[in-house]
């Protein structure tokens, strides 16, 4: 049996382990997901030591997806975010850890799934941190053209000045980029612990697909001012199962059976 896992602090809640079981259920293939829970200085040894013991492939969050990157042989894309967030061990372990960042491939891959075109559009993402990062990464190689918008300006600044022909500002930008946009991504907490959003909902407009990483509550206010606002509307869990089905799919190298692992997913959320 192949035994996957995620490394988190704290991981109690993840909804990982019934996304990706139904997948090897799916395909008949014989592993399971457990969750580990390292202290937060102890990324490296938990890679370590995941590879000594055999495990076939890692999901790391929250706080060790940046202290994963020393850790392991990041892929470009990896170390252009500077966050891992999928670990896979070559040669049962034995091989030089690799590490991807599979949150940029759930960012693409959730408008794909809702036939939002990226290439040539106006795209804006609210926050700078480890989401906002991927998303902006995703949407710049996918053809957009990117503004960060973030509470602390000068992160939006910095993170728009490594994402080729980004602009950054604070939230105040909103005002004039959002009326002006085709996709929205929320990279912020914001609307996960209360009813709130980061983006005014008299900007929102029926021209606009918007993303909400924020995932439980699965209809977040944000989701539901564009809703009124007649935009698309793309709920987090999307964003969580596309990152699961593409480190799925660099882990087993088949196609991910995504309809039993978003069943499972959705299960989950109730
Ligand atoms: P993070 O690195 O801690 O970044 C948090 C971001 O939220 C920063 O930009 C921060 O702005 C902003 N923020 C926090 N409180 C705010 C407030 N009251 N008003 C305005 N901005 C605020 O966290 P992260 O890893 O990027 O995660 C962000 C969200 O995305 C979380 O809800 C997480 O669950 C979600 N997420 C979802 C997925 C998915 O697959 N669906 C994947 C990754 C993350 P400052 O820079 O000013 O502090």
């Amino acid at each position: 049996m192949d035994v996957y896992g995620l490394i988190g602090n704290p991981v109690g809640h993840s909804l990982s382990p019934p996304m990706h079981e139904a997948g090897y259920d799916a395909l008949g293939i014989d592993a399971r997901y457990v969750t580990f829970e390292p202290a937060p200085d102890d990324a490296a040894r938990a890679v370590e030591g995941a590879a000594a013991l055999g495990v076939a492939g890692l999901n790391v969050t929250i706080p060790f997806k940046r202290d994963v990157l020393a850790a392991v042989d990041a892929d470009p894309l990896a170390e252009r975010i500077g966050a891992v967030n999928t670990v896979a061990f070559p040669d049962g372990g034995s091989g030089t850890p690799r590490g991807y960042n599979t949150d940029a491939a759930g960012v693409t891959r959730s408008f794909a799934r809702h036939d939002v075109p990226l290439g040539g559009r106006d795209a804006v993402v609210v926050g700078a941190g480890g989401a906002g990062r991927a998303a902006a990464f995703a949407l710049a190689d996918a053809g957009a053209d990117v503004h960060v918008a973030n509470r602390t300006t000068e992160r939006a600044v910095e993170l728009a000045a490594d994402v080729p022909d980004a602009t950054g500002g604070g939230l105040d930008g909103l005002d004039e980029r959002v009326p002006a946009a085709d996709v929205l991504v929320n990279a912020t907490s914001v609307g996960m612990e209360e009813d709130a959003t980061p983006v005014p909902a008299e900007l929102l407009h029926g021209d606009l697909a918007v993303l909400d990483a924020v995932y439980a509550p699965i209809e977040t206010r944000l989701l539901r001012d564009a809703a009124a606002a007649g935009a698309t509307t793309i709920g987090g869990a999307w964003m969580l199962l596309y990152q699961g089905v593409e480190a799925f799919e660099r882990w087993t190298g088949e196609d991910a059976p995504v309809e039993e692992m978003n069943a499972a997913l959705r299960a989950a959320l109730e």
